[in-house]
């Protein structure tokens, strides 16, 4: 295997974002292959017995597990790394293996954890029911305020966690000002950052200090593959994350891996034009509907953050239909061209009703919480034509009395 110029971060980090996607991280065996190589093997064998005890010592470099590593899963993990404009990267088999072992890794019996209360409904589980199970207090707090952080900060908070854009009420959190907030505390963030990815906003550049991912949605970006990432320094991600990782072993398989490898490669020009699509698209929803929740629009009233923190505003908005949950579902069964589907990122539109899916499971009244409402549907916007998308929604709103 030969690292290419893609693996020298004194050359990778002045390439612009494009660049970076497409030829970050690539290593090359001695056939020279221009696509990435897909290593699907568990171990590594060694010409000698010394070798492997070096390796397993550290004193020299070189894979002996797949576990621990694996070629494609590392020239994935660089990739995202450089585009995250992270010093470190380890992949995960999905994006809430990713967000719980950058929760778990961390934390300990007595610690205090801040989360939003608008977010994907298996992250709330996470903070509702699984940190305290081990002992991990959580509060939940409307991450829209930014005097609500520092209201529930206590002195054992250990961990700000949140979503921006949130799933799926759109909610979007100050991030200069909250991961500033916790600089000042000692407090560790971890970001959430799959509706947007790098293309569109980067985290740490507001001063975040990890980034976890679903590369499920944005990063494949055509539906076939989970997966999912954890960014930080490189000390956190040796000294904190690692350990946890290696022997939980919650990782990505290198063909999903190499999926996701692929997707990377478009992941620039597909968020630009899905989220140009879901703007346009938005533009007409809003002509239709009683409320809409799209961080582009001006009538979100977080508008001029989103503006502020992000490139562009992402492929996926969420309206209000008023007659709750009986004419979400009569749209929803309406659609000619969208599909009904829970996923998000992809490139063909998808529409779903969160109440009875993403967030069915956390119950009535977390829902109420975090205004996920009956009457809410949330769309992804595809690569498809927008004015195809917009007829289909112009037939299924007339439909419902819209
Ligand atoms: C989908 C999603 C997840 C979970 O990712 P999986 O890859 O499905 O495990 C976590 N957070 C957000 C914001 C998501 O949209």
């Amino acid at each position: 295997m030969k690292k290419t110029t893609g693996t020298d971060r004194s050359i990778t980090s002045k390439w612009r974002p494009a660049t970076q996607a497409v030829r970050g991280g690539t290593w090359r065996s001695e056939h020279g292959e221009t696509s990435e190589a897909l290593f699907l093997t568990s171990g590594y064998c060694y010409d000698d017995a010394e070798t492997v005890a070096a390796r397993f010592a550290g004193e020299q470099e070189g894979m002996t597990y797949s576990r621990l590593q694996n070629p494609t899963v590392a020239m994935l993990e660089e990739r995202i790394a450089l585009m995250e404009g992270a010093e470190a990267c380890r992949a995960q088999a999905t994006g809430m293996a990713a967000m719980t072992t950058a929760l778990l890794c961390q934390l300990k019996v007595g610690d205090h954890v801040v989360a939003a209360k608008a977010a994907f409904g298996s992250c709330r589980w996470l903070v509702d029911s699984l940190l305290p199970k081990f002992g991990i207090e959580t509060t939940t707090i409307d991450a829209r305020i930014n005097g609500a952080w520092e209201e529930a900060i206590r002195p054992n908070t250990k961990v700000f966690f949140f979503e921006t854009p949130a799933n799926p009420t759109m909610d979007i959190v100050d991030m200069a000002y909250v991961c500033g907030l916790a600089r000042a505390h000692g407090i560790t963030t971890v970001v959430d950052n799959a509706f947007a990815t790098s293309a569109l906003q980067r985290p740490l550049d507001f001063g975040a200090d990890v980034v976890a991912y679903s590369a499920t949605k944005l990063m494949d970006g055509q539906g076939r593959v989970l997966a999912g990432a954890v960014c930080g320094t490189q000390q956190w991600i040796d000294e904190v994350l690692l350990p946890f990782q290696r022997n939980t072993g919650p990782n990505i398989a290198p063909f999903n891996a190499w999926v996701v490898l692929k997707g990377l490669e478009t992941l620039d020009m597909r968020a630009t034009r899905q989220s140009e699509n879901a703007l346009k698209v938005g533009q007409f929803v809003e002509g239709r509907v009683p409320r809409i929740l799209h961080p582009g629009l001006a009538s979100h009233p977080q508008h001029e953050l989103a503006k502020k923190q992000m490139k562009a505003f992402g492929p996926i908005f969420s309206f209000i239909l008023d007659g709750g949950r009986e004419q979400a579902m009569a749209l929803l069964n309406a659609l000619e061209l969208v599909d009904i589907s829970n996923n998000i990122g992809d490139s063909r539109s998808l529409m779903t009703h969160p109440a009875s899916t993403t967030h069915h499971g956390v119950g009535p009244e977390t829902r109420a919480d975090m205004g996920v409402e009956e009457g809410m549907l949330r769309i992804n916007i595809g690569l498809e034509d927008p004015d195809d998308v917009i007829a289909d929604l112009d037939q299924a709103l007339t439909s419902v009395g819209l």
